[in-house]
């Protein structure tokens, strides 16, 4: 028989608690989208060989536990499904994001789990998000980041309106996918670094009349010209992505005021994995969310300290140097300078 998802016709957060009544239901939703053809142990790898044990899962071939948690960004939080299926809701159907504060009051959790929440849905953003664009696409720049005029004596640092704030391009399908980077300058040579490798050879490209467009070189490139007031010339216009910028700009302002540098990247895949699923009924969206949650397992030292990779390499550092969790190793010593 046919699955049939209980999201398949939710329309609010209330539906999705209507629909998700206890831990049991979510945990066979989980389990359905997470592994469609068998669940698979995570110890030896078999699959659709494991039997329900009350919210577990039991391999019939190597006998041991495993839950439907386990490798995805639910592992080792102590929230029921429930509220987090809730949360995903919100997450993906508000179209400009939710504040943690407003996420934690809809569900019940304190601030600081909502945050931490919020970090874990934008790490599965990151997973879905989009590679590569083929076809008719627009391209452009912003500037996020608040006004210098507005910050204190002493961090003022320029006087251009552009410096100190965070240069984002970005390109759009017609129809179809939006991709973001941050880029050092607002240069030909990072520009078209990222359209040679966000964009199809081949592909047509609409831009502005910035200079930095021009002569590229495997791309159809058409433009507007903006500074004499030309925004549509025919089919060619950057329309679409100016009003994906129109939806960022307002949530930087409007929902969370501000992000810093270090979490900047993981906002824009926020942005992006909503507007590329924002063709989708509310209760899918959910759904092919859930498909996405393998593997991505942040922890709260990652966040609060950098990437995996940083925190690999200062764990090397610590051995090289002698130490390990319980402290100096035996035999070695510190180095004397
Ligand atoms: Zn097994």
């Amino acid at each position: 028989m046919q699955y049939r998802s209980p999201s398949r016709n939710v329309r609010s957060v209330y539906d999705v608690l209507e629909a998700f009544p206890s831990e049991r239901v979510c945990v066979d939703h989980l389990a359905r989208m997470r592994w469609p053809n068998g669940e698979v142990c995570p110890n030896c790898g078999v699959v659709g060989r494991a039997y329900k044990v009350k919210l577990r899962f039991k391999c019939s071939y190597c006998k041991t536990f495993f839950s439907a948690r386990k490798d995805t960004i639910f592992e080792e939080s102590k929230v029921p499904l429930r509220k987090w299926f809730a949360a995903i809701f919100l997450f993906t159907s508000n179209r400009k994001g939710i504040p943690s504060t407003q996420l934690a009051r809809e569900i019940s959790v304190k601030q600081e789990t909502a945050w931490f929440m919020l970090s874990r849905l934008r790490q599965v953003a990151d997973n879905m998000a989009v590679e590569i664009l083929k076809g008719i696409i627009e391209v452009d720049e912003c500037f996020i980041g608040g006004k210098e005029r507005n910050k204190h004596a002493k961090k003022k640092l320029h006087n251009n309106w552009m410096q100190g704030k965070t240069i984002v391009v970005g390109a759009v399908e017609r129809n179809g996918a939006v991709i973001t980077d941050r880029v050092p300058y607002r240069d030909r040579n990072s520009l078209q670094a990222f359209i040679m490798r966000r964009v199809y050879r081949g592909s047509t490209v609409y831009t502005d009349e910035h200079g930095a467009y021009k002569r590229l070189p495997q791309h159809k490139h058409k433009n507007t010209n903006h500074s004499i007031g030309q925004y549509v010339n025919g089919d060619v216009h950057t329309q679409t992505i100016e009003s994906f910028w129109a939806i960022v700009k307002r949530a930087h302002k409007g929902i969370y005021h501000q992000w810093s540098q270090k979490h900047c990247d993981l906002y824009l895949r926020e942005f992006e994995l909503r507007w590329n699923l924002r063709r989708l009924p509310d209760g899918d969206r959910l759904d092919v969310f859930l498909q996405h949650v393998n593997g991505t397992r942040l922890t709260y030292e990652d966040l609060k300290h950098g990437q995996r990779k940083q925190l690999r390499k200062r764990k090397a550092r610590q051995l090289r140097k002698g130490v390990t969790r319980r402290g100096r190793k035996k035999g070695t010593q510190r180095r004397r300078k």
